[in-house]
Order: C-alpha cells, then sequence, then structure tokens
C-alpha cells in the first residue's frame, strides 16, 4: 500500500523525559515511579516505559487491565500496577498476567481474599473522594491477611496552595499507620513539591514527567517533550475586510498574509484556539486567525512572508503557556492529541 507521510509530526524529546524523572526523583529520597496511563498521556506508554525502564524507574501505574497487558513484555509483570482495581471474574486473568491489582473497594478486598489473596496494593481516599477506600469504610481489620505491597492514596489539590494537602496527608499518616504495607505512596507530580514528608516510599508523577508544569515550582527544572509540526497547504493574500474561516470569526483589519496549514481539532487543537492560537516560525510568533476546523487552521503570517506551501512550522505547545492561553488542563493537552501525527522520538 502506498504510504504517504503526514502533514503533521509529533516530536517527543526521549532525553527530557528522562531528565525530567531524575529531577522529579531528586526533590527527595523516595524512589520515583511512573504514571503511563492513557497511553502514556497520549505519547506512546511503550515508548515511555522503555525509556523510563533503562533510566532506573521500577514502578509503573496504568488506569485499565489492557493498558497493563500492552506493556507487560516491557518489563516484569509486578513491575505494572493498575490503579482502576477490578471484578472479582478478573481475577484468573490478572493471576495469568502478574501485574498487580489496586484494591479500591471493600467488595475488592473480600474477593482478592477469597480468591486466595498474594501480593496486591491499597488505595485510601483520604478526601479526593473519588476512588479508594474511605473513612467510613476502613478499619485496620479489614485490611488484615491481605499481602500489601504499596498502601497508597490521592491528593485532590497538590497543584494548589489548599489546607486539603496537610489535611489529606494527615489522614494518610494516621490509617496507614496501623496497616501492614510494604511501601506508602501518596505524591503524583505536584505533590512531590509539597515536600518530602509527602514522599513516603514512592513518588507517582505523571504530568511532569510529559513537560507539565504541575506547580510553579518545578517551572525551571521541567523540560518539555513534546513539539508540534504541521505543513503548510497554502498560502494567500487577503484584503481588508476579508472574513476567514467558518462564521467569518476573524475580519481582516489591512492587507493580510495568511496560511493554513494541516491541523484541527480532530488532531486535539480544539476551537478554544480559534484566534487565541500561535505558530512559531523562524523565532517569531504569529496568531492563529479565525475558527479551528477538523483538519486545518489558518495563521496571520505578515511577519514571516517568505512562507510559503510545503514549509513546516511549529504549533506552539508549551503546555502551562498554552493552557493558560485556552484553558485547557496541561493533562487535556497531551491526553487529547490525536492519532493522525507522524511521530518521532528523539
Ligand atoms: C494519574 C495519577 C497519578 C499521576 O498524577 P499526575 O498529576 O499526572 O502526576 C498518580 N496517582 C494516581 C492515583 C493517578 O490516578
Amino acid at each position: 500500500m502506498a504510504d504517504f507521510a503526514a502533514p503533521l509530526r509529533l516530536h517527543l524529546d526521549g532525553g527530557a523525559l528522562v531528565a525530567n524523572w531524575h529531577y522529579l526523583q531528586r526533590q527527595g529520597s523516595a524512589a520515583c515511579g511512573a504514571a503511563v496511563k492513557a497511553d502514556g498521556y497520549g505519547l506512546g506508554a511503550r515508548e515511555v516505559v522503555k525509556r523510563l525502564r533503562d533510566a532506573g524507574c521500577r514502578d509503573f501505574f496504568v488506569a485499565h487491565w489492557n493498558e497493563a497487558v500492552a506493556i507487560a513484555d516491557l518489563v516484569p509483570p509486578e513491575w505494572i500496577s493498575v490503579f482502576n482495581g477490578f471484578e472479582a471474574a478478573e481475577i484468573p486473568l490478572i493471576r495469568d498476567l502478574g501485574a498487580i491489582p489496586v484494591i479500591n473497594t471493600p467488595r475488592q478486598v473480600a474477593a482478592w481474599k477469597a480468591s486466595g489473596g498474594g501480593r496486591c496494593h491499597v488505595m485510601l481516599d483520604t478526601g479526593i473522594n473519588r476512588l479508594g477506600i474511605g473513612p467510613e469504610q476502613f478499619s485496620d481489620a479489614l485490611l488484615d491477611q491481605l499481602d500489601i505491597d504499596i498502601l497508597m492514596s490521592h491528593l485532590a489539590s497538590a497543584d494548589e496552595d489548599s489546607p486539603q494537602n496537610a489535611q489529606q496527608l494527615a489522614r494518610f499518616q494516621s490509617q496507614a499507620q496501623d496497616v501492614k504495607a510494604k511501601r506508602r505512596s501518596l505524591a503524583n507530580s505536584a505533590g512531590i513539591m509539597l515536600g518530602p514528608e509527602y514522599h513516603f516510599d514512592l513518588t507517582r508523577p505523571g504530568l511532569s514527567l510529559y513537560g507539565g508544569v504541575a506547580r510553579a515550582e518545578m517551572a525551571s527544572g521541567v523540560t518539555p517533550v513534546v513539539r508540534i509540526m504541521a505543513r503548510i497547504l497554502q498560502v494567500r493574500q487577503l484584503d481588508d475586510g476579508d472574513a476567514i474561516g467558518y462564521n467569518a470569526t476573524y475580519v481582516c483589519q489591512a492587507p493580510t498574509k495568511i496560511a493554513t496549514l494541516s491541523f484541527g481539532y480532530a488532531d486535539g487543537y480544539l476551537r478554544c484556539f480559534s484566534s487565541k492560537g500561535v505558530i512559531i516560525a523562524d523565532g517569531k510568533a504569529m496568531p492563529v486567525i479565525g475558527r479551528v476546523s477538523m483538519d486545518l487552521i489558518t495563521a496571520h503570517i505578515n511577519s514571516v512572508p517568505t512562507l510559503t506551501e510545503g514549509d513546516w512550522v511549529d504549533v506552539a505547545y508549551d503546555l502551562p503557556e498554552v493552557s493558560a492561553l485556552s484553558g485547557v488542563s496541561q493533562y487535556e493537552l497531551l491526553t487529547g492529541l490525536g492519532n493522525r501525527f507522524k511521530l518521532s522520538w528523539l
């Protein structure tokens, strides 16, 4: 079959990924794991796992069992933990696979014990009230006889200076006190920057491995991993008064040179970037003007008029900056990236 080159490229910097993992690990003495759920936050879990494994990472967290299967040939299965629990009927498959379940409910505790037990992790809900054994469900007796490797909880507001952080820490310390477990874990990316008392034995960053700045304190320590490049499909010279794109939301106020690029909301560049996004060429930032379409965006290129059909330009994707610009979270900016890119790992 003919193999056409994609007019859209996603460059992924493996060196930056590994540097970010080392940076997060250096924030304390705990071991540093990696959340690689949602296909490595959209960047490709297999490539992420290989690089972090080679750098020394020994704990990989996914959400679904199929995500564990997808990386199970890359690392010993017991290095893989599955956040979202299980159904009792899945236990035989889980044992075959050998990845470790995170038990989230008393019902899962009972099912795991009834099936003969074995190594597991346990999630205590200390206030996010989302997934995990709640304080009203918790007792030391509930968890006895379990062979718990990681006893964990998850912070709700670690990216903010909220009193909830200290509350969750205190609740975790008091609940975890009498539970027998090999390791304890509380911090995600943002939680790591709250200080070593939040680290326990193991941290579980995701976002900041991939270049996300989860708290301002890490802005100078985290390196971008993602770079987006799109090909110019057409260049036009428009006049004062000409309108651009669906619903004519942008009207030129002067003679305007525009470039139309192969990139759109089907690739994860949502409509909130309409007349807000930025492209970069020759070191110059230029605005995206008019509506983002499914497969196309238009940009104002008067400042680099030499740009022409077939040229490649960068689409600005600095995560904290672009998140502030668009209101889309850094997480969604990553996981929303589509599947039409040609991926290349550097
Ligand atoms: C996703 C997730 C993480 C990683 O969080 P980041 O904010 O991306 O660092 C850690 N722990 C749990 C339970 C998660 O669901």
